[in-house]
């Protein structure tokens, strides 16, 4: 499914296609749709889904159709409520993003900072209003805003909202708004109390599910590192040298890369490095398992046969040189970090052939990788995948008769 055929509005696709989203993700594909007819919604998303996108691009989509010119007489249509500032910061951030071709606008508020400058935001009239529920109240008892017009209410991660203490606060506000406004509710998980607290402020509501793949584990943390395929064992220097610590397992796609990139090791200090893969003899990949288990050497590069069964309870990091074409692989590979309630992480090195791969596998774990840009070797976002022509003659075969070849005589 593209974008497109959610029906979303030029503006709002040009925005999206300008943040670099491809296609929707599942909780967008489900939610969307229900969002623009108006409907009540439960989705039970985490963070790194999509989720905000699903309910930010319907609202503005929504509001669109309606809006004023860029200062005319806004009031707050569309409201927001998150349980913490950077949250809300982040929310905002999105909205302004997704908005940036429509005269709708948006603002954040939210305590532990001053006041004042978040009043005078309120007076100048929004569209949009993200918020956490304390400041949100005290505005409200300062007569500083009106919730009076609010069609779209939007609690984001409200398990984490009743985990805080908000519950009061947040019926407070529901009621500040009309009756007949469309709710929204977003939420990693589905305790007793937030389906208590959903069945009395929502109608009839419509539920979505999209939890991450289980297996696309929790306790691992993902990065993406986008890079020219040139630079790559540059970059993988730089991460062993200032990020990646503990053991380190680093998968490549063929036996030949594994030798590469060991020698680049070997010849760069990394004297711990081993490597694994189909053409070592039985022996020799048995020690290279042994001595990395041991703890004797803290680096393993492996192909994904040859890593197939090791299971290595103390692994720290894994590091994915090339991106496997196969998105179970990637599933595969990181699982084998953050076992056993340990912590694990996984980097993942992208050149611009290799990027259909980050879709597919996005696709299947159900959550966007994190990309990290901050690094020395940052892949141009135009770059086209470096195709390698067939080598051979520069002209045309043919070109010449076999006769003449031989004529000609050379000058050297
Ligand atoms: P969220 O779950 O809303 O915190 O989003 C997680 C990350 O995914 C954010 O960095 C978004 O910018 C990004 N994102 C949201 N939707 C898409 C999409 N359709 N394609 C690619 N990235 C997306």
């Amino acid at each position: 499914m593209s974008f497109k055929d959610l029906k979303l509005n030029k503006p709002i696709l040009r925005a999206v296609a300008e943040a670099g989203y491809d296609n929707p993700t599942l909780v967008q594909e489900k939610t969307i749709p229900l969002v623009l007819e108006r409907q009540d919604v439960i989705t039970s998303a985490q963070t790194g889904t999509g989720k905000t996108a699903a309910f930010a691009l319907p609202i503005l989509q929504l509001l669109y159709d309606q809006q004023d010119a860029p200062k005319k007489g806004k009031t707050i249509k569309a409201l927001v409520i998150s349980p913490t500032r950077e949250l809300a910061i982040q929310i905002a951030k999105n909205f302004k993003t997704y908005a940036s071709h429509t005269n709708l606008t948006s603002a954040v508020i939210y305590g532990g900072t001053s006041i004042e400058p978040q009043i005078d935001i309120l007076k100048k009239g929004i569209d949009i209003l993200v918020a956490t529920p304390g400041r949100l109240l005290d505005l409200h008892k300062q007569d500083e805003l009106n919730l009076d017009y609010v069609e779209v209410f939007v609690l984001d991660e409200a398990d984490l909202m009743l985990d805080m203490g908000f519950i009061d606060d947040v019926r407070k506000i529901e009621r500040l708004c009309p009756e007949d406004k469309q709710t929204l509710l977003f939420s990693a998980t589905m305790p007793y109390k937030v389906e208590q607290l959903a069945s009395s402020i929502l109608k009839t509501p419509k539920r979505i599910e999209v939890t991450p793949t289980s297996s696309a584990a929790k306790d691992v943390s993902q990065v993406l590192y986008y890079v020219p395929k040139r630079n790559k064992i540059e970059l993988c220097l730089h991460l062993l040298r200032n990020t990646v610590k503990g053991s380190i397992l680093i998968f490549r796609r063929t036996k030949f890369g594994v030798d590469k990139l060991h020698q680049t090791l070997i010849s760069n200090g990394y004297d711990d490095a081993e490597r694994l893969h189909g053409d070592r003899s039985q022996i020799e990949r048995q020690n290279a398992l042994a001595d990395f288990k041991r703890g004797k050497v803290n680096i393993l590069i492996a192909t994904d046969v040859a890593a197939r069964g090791i299971d290595i309870i103390e692994l720290d990091s894994v590091i994915n040189f090339d991106l496997p074409n196969v998105p179970e692989t990637y599933v595969h590979r990181i699982g084998r970090t953050g076992r056993a309630g340990n912590f694990g992480h996984s980097y993942s090195l992208c050149s611009a052939d290799e990027k259909s791969y980050v879709q597919t596998i996005q696709k299947l774990i159900n959550v966007q990788i994190p990309v990290e840009n901050d690094h020395p070797y940052p892949l141009d976002p135009k770059a086209k995948p470096i195709v390698h022509k067939k080598k051979g003659s520069k002209y045309k075969k043919g070109r010449k008769s076999e006769a003449s070849k031989k004529k000609k005589k050379r000058w050297y």
